[in-house]
């Protein structure tokens, strides 16, 4: 059975630091996941994680069950060994992936083609709870429909319906004692809707919540009021996780309203194309007012990348080696991210959480 221990909260506000304990691996929170979407961070092997000092990562179990398939996985001794992982390991239900797809949906599940061969997949709530059991991760997501914003109430309702649905099903599938399930609140910008989505999912209890269906397209703030509304209704004993959000801005504010667990490919993927998150906002290392920058990328940042070359190098390597460029700047970007919960949790315990707020605005607002 896993375990969540908070161990400090803000006197002034709704943010808290805890321990998330799935009986074989554990971390504090709140934390921000790198995502190994097929098993690893692409250009980044896990140590560097490690070095950085990450405890948990994300795994897609859409893309794991199509190659090399979860049931082989399992066979060669689980997920962790097999991604040469020591820490704690989430799995998504593989949801959003096919939402990406442009799957259909039915009561069933839903179907995808094969992003690998063309074939014509099914994906059920219990499908993907075997999936993920075979898997090993610590903590499985429920198969949910998330839906992309702006949307017709309509298509809310029905991605809501089928995703309470599914939850008791996936419930009802699991069978492993030592993986964490999480559910998913849906319903978009919808209060109703989502307070809909509350009750179900709180009724059918789970060992910890995501918000779901945010950060697709709609303006921020909205994210925000959505976050809290949802965070507010969330009992205080069991890990919150805004899935999907990676922004600066929005992941520490939604720490100050009591979120715990985050996760984005935004931060490592925007490093693949040059651009770097720093202290004083977004870079591009491409421009070439850089070419003769001695100074290093972020002089706030004690990274490897920034410690050991100058703004010059990394321009230099956008020019003529981009992928080089991405491995150095996924060190920067993943320490950065690191960094900004290290800086939120010290916050939090010295009751200073506006402080670091106004902080935070003043460069990502
Ligand atoms: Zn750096």
């Amino acid at each position: 059975m896993s375990r969540f221990e908070v161990i400090s909260a803000d006197s002034n506000g709704s943010g808290r630091i805890a321990n998330f304990d799935s009986g074989r691996h554990r971390f504090t929170t709140p934390v921000f996941m790198p995502v190994g979407t097929r098993g690893m961070v692409r250009l980044f092997p896990a140590d560097h994680l490690e070095a950085i000092g990450f405890e948990v990562m994300l795994a897609n179990t859409y893309h794991l069950m199509l190659r090399p398939g979860a049931e082989l996985v399992h066979e060669l001794g689980g997920l962790h060994r097999f991604m040469g992982w020591n820490g704690a390991i989430l799995t998504d239900s593989g949801g959003f992936q096919v939402m990406s797809l442009g799957a259909t949906f039915t009561e069933d599940g839903a179907r995808f083609r094969n992003v690998y061969d063309g074939s014509w997949v099914e994906l059920t709530p219990e499908g993907a709870v075997q999936a993920q059991e075979a898997l090993g991760s610590d903590i499985a997501m429920v198969l949910d429909v998330c839906t992309n914003l702006p949307a017709e109430r309509s298509a809310l309702e029905r991605a809501l319906s089928l995703t309470t649905a599914w939850s008791m099903r996936a419930r009802a599938a699991k069978t492993r004692d030592d993986q964490a399930q999480f559910g998913i609140v849906q319903g978009g910008t919808e209060r109703d809707l989502r307070q809909i989505s509350l009750e179900a999912v709180l009724e059918i209890g789970f060992d910890g919540y995501a918000i779901g269906g945010l950060a697709v397209g709609e303006e921020r703030g909205l994210t925000l009021d959505t976050v809290a509304y949802c965070v507010e209704r969330l009992p205080l004993d069991r890990p919150r996780y805004l899935m999907g959000v990676g922004d600066p801005w929005t992941v520490a504010h939604a720490i100050g309203l009591g979120v715990d667990m985050f996760d984005c490919v935004a931060p490592t993927r925007l490093a693949r194309h040059g651009v770097a998150l720093t202290s004083t906002g977004r870079i591009s290392v491409r421009r070439l007012s850089y070419r003769r920058e001695s100074a290093s990328l972020d002089e706030r940042c004690e990274c490897p990348t920034c410690v050991r070359y100058p703004m010059s190098f990394l321009c230099h390597l956008a020019h003529v080696d981009p992928q080089s460029l991405g491995t150095l700047l996924t060190v920067h970007n993943l320490s950065f991210m690191a960094a900004l919960v290290r800086r939120a949790r010290s916050a939090l315990e010295h009751s200073t959480y506006e402080i670091f707020l106004k902080e935070i605005d003043l460069i990502w607002s």
